[in-house]
């Protein structure tokens, strides 16, 4: 089931959906109409099993005039992630490039490298990534799978660790490269519009190995990021079992998993986002994510 949150041109109000083909349906609306409780918030599905079962059981049969065209409504981030922990440095060739460009160590890590990002660096699909000249001349962009958590996770084994995955995203972990700050990530990556979500939660069931997914990066439509999750470093299930040896995961928080090689600082020469670019990023059955660069003061 691929979980959304959208607006239509009639109401502001997000609303939670699910994905049919190219059609979107509310399941609010759904469970109005089949006598089905069905809540409006889309981490209310995260957080219970059973109520997500529900929707699935309505979603089997949906009536056509409930169903709104893709095209015809706007997509929001499909949740609002309690905490967003970022992992650095989880591809190799990622490590490689950044000691060259950055300032990190070209050993590889031995332990996850993690770092958080607030639930307010949050976008949703085509919304505005804002480019402020004042705080930054290097805004970069990293492709990265999303992994949703769905069920409480701490202390978990290795083996039991993708047990509390709800679902798959993509999310861009844009970064203001001169704003790290004697080490730390937290305002370089931590901005407003810095964490584009979505387009969609895909659940863990409909992706058949979540470590061998395609992933990929245009800017302006060319190529500048495209690997696949069987690089990790770090696979999802080591990831949180690491984060849960001393960090309670809980329902709707996400991990960003590392980005491949291609940053703009390890292109040469360098390349950074400016007003007026598209950032469009792909992960194999997941879909697209694209925004826009905009100026901002
Ligand atoms: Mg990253």
């Amino acid at each position: 089931m691929k979980l959304l949150t959208f607006v239509t041109t009639d109401d502001p109000a997000p609303r939670a959906g699910v994905l049919l083909g190219n059609e979107v349906v509310d399941l609010a609306e759904l469970g109005a109409r089949t006598g089905a409780d069905l809540p409006t918030d889309a981490l209310a599905y995260v957080r219970d099993p059973a109520l997500l079962e529900r929707a699935r059981e309505v979603a089997a049969d949906v009536p056509a005039d409930l169903r709104h065209d893709l095209d015809a409504v706007t997509l929001r981030a499909p949740l609002r992630p309690g905490k967003i922990i970022g992992v650095g440095l989880n591809y190799v060739e990622h490590v490689d490039e950044s000691a060259r460009t950055l300032d990190t160590d070209k050993d590889l890590p031995t332990r996850p490298v993690l770092f958080s990002k607030p639930g307010t660096a949050v976008i949703g699909p085509e919304e505005a990534i804002r480019h402020n000249a004042a705080l930054t001349s290097q805004l970069d962009w990293e492709v990265e799978l999303a992994v949703v958590i769905g069920r409480t996770a701490f202390q978990v084994s290795r083996e039991q660790a993708l047990d509390h995955v709800f679902g798959y995203a993509i999310t861009n972990d844009i970064s203001a490269r001169d704003q790290r700050r004697s080490g730390q990530w937290f305002f370089s990556k931590g901005q407003d519009s810095y964490a584009p979500f979505g387009p969609w939660i895909v659940t863990a069931d409909e992706i058949t190995d979540p470590q061998t997914l395609d992933l990929s990066l245009r800017v302006n439509g060319e190529v500048k990021q495209k690997s696949n999750t069987r690089h990790m470093l770090f696979p999802i299930a080591e990831l949180i079992a690491d984060i849960a040896t001393g960090m309670t995961l809980e329902p709707g928080d996400v991990i960003a998993t590392g980005s491949p090689a291609g940053v703009g600082a390890a292109q040469t020469p360098p390349q950074y986002l400016q007003p007026g670019d598209r950032v469009e990023l792909e992960i194999e059955q997941i879909g697209r994510l694209a925004n826009p660069v905009v100026a901002v003061q």
